[in-house]
């Protein structure tokens, strides 16, 4: 019996959306600016209220990434594994470092799954917009993760940034679910 290629297929949307920011973005506002825009253009059209990105250490985007767990039909696609994924395949390499220490920014904080996936992809920081206690409340379910999770990845070198644009990342995820949108 043949299995399906299973294929990660960024839409047309995220390039536009990224040519809205051009780089390189230095700061963590600019990054996550980036972000929520991808996050609120994916709800737009039928994704998950999330969008992501990965930078490298002088703020060039490297790839975005956006939720496509409902467009996709997959349920580990997540803004941050989406963005992940692009950016090792653009490298040629499972291992971020490769690129040097780049940066995942993200309009929420990691679910269990993204929190997990981050100490093998290399990466040397995390910012976040969005609290887990903002998807929650909108009833996304983030899953389990240890209490101090920002120490856990502290501990693996992983240097994490909170609350960056807290209120623009949380209101996306709001009027999604204020609009219909499906939560899982
Ligand atoms: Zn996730």
């Amino acid at each position: 019996m043949a299995y399906p290629d299973v294929v990660l297929h960024l839409p047309e949307w995220v390039g536009e959306v990224c040519r809205d920011h051009p780089g390189p973005l230095t700061t963590a506002e600019a990054r996550m600016a980036l972000a929520v825009d991808l996050a609120r253009a994916s709800a737009d059209q039928g994704g998950g209220p999330f969008g992501a990105a990965v930078f490298d250490a002088a703020g060039r985007l490297l790839a975005p990434g956006a939720n496509l767990v409902v467009p996709a039909g997959c349920s580990v696609f997540h803004a941050e594994m989406v963005a992940l994924m692009v950016a090792e395949k653009s490298l040629g390499s499972h291992d971020l470092t490769a690129a040097g220490p780049v940066t995942l920014t993200s309009s929420a904080e990691p679910c269990a799954q993204c929190f997990g996936a981050l100490p093998w992809a290399g990466v040397a920081a995390l910012e976040c917009g969005a609290r887990s206690a903002d998807a929650e409340a909108a009833g996304f379910d983030e899953g389990s993760k240890p209490e101090d999770w920002p120490g856990a990845l502290e501990s693996r070198g992983i240097r994490v940034s909170r609350d960056v644009a807290r209120a623009d990342a949380a209101a996306v995820i709001q009027g999604y679910v204020a609009g219909g949108g499906a939560v899982y």
